[in-house]
């Protein structure tokens, strides 16, 4: 069984894998490679970049996730369902039992086969999200599954996600530890 299954290794779920990754957990992103951030090419209101490209932002969030031991592999996730044995990741050609679940595939919420998880209207524009998830104020959606980014909001902006990512990430481990979680580096 793995402890954690991100799907969508976008720019929110790169963040929320890499937090739990450091944190040493064992962690799977699930992606097939459609982030909305790789049609920017320039980024002008993170801080830190002057402007960066959505590619550099994901290609060092994946350098990141391996460094800390994490795993990415290129699979499209087919169905997401609660079993006796944990919840259960099918892709198109293997399943994953897994403790928890950061659902990051923005729009893509189709593959969902969970009775407790609620959707919304999302906000109606060009690249808006139409619909995304119910979460708490801990992204949480149901027990043991977290929801980062677009999935869980409308508000489109990178640096946003990437917040929301390390939010669910934070407050997965949290729950996992059963203490608040802290990640210092001195
Ligand atoms: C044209 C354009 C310009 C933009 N410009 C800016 C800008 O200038 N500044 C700014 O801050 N933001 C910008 N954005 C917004 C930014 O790209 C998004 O806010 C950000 O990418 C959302 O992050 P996310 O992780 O929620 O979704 P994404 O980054 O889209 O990640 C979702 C991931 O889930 C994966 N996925 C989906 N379904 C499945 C499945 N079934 N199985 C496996 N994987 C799956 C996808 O492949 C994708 O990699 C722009 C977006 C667009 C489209």
């Amino acid at each position: 069984m793995r402890t954690v299954t991100v799907i969508g290794g976008g720019i929110a779920g790169l963040q929320a894998a890499v937090f739990t990754a450091k944190a040493g957990e064992d962690t799977l992103v699930l992606d097939n490679g459609q982030s909305l951030v790789e049609n920017t090419s320039n980024i002008q209101n993170l801080v830190g970049h002057d402007s960066v490209a959505g590619h550099e932002l994901l290609n060092s969030g994946e350098k990141k996730l391996e460094e800390f031991g994490g795993e990415k592999k290129e699979e499209t996730v087919e169905k997401l369902e609660r079993t006796d044995e944990g919840l259960k990741v099918t892709t198109g050609s293997e399943e994953y039992v897994t403790e928890y679940v950061v659902i990051a595939s923005a729009g893509i919420l189709d593959y969902i086969e969970l009775e407790e998880i609620e959707l919304e209207e999302g906000v109606e524009g060009p690249n808006m999200m139409d619909k995304h998830i119910v979460t708490d104020e801990s992204n949480r959606a149901a027990e043991n599954v977290y929801v980062a980014g677009l999935a869980n909001s409308w508000e489109y902006q990178t640096s946003i996600c990437i917040g929301d990512g390390a939010k669910a990430a934070i407050n997965l481990l949290t729950d996992l530890r059963n203490e608040p979680f802290v990640d210092h580096d001195m």
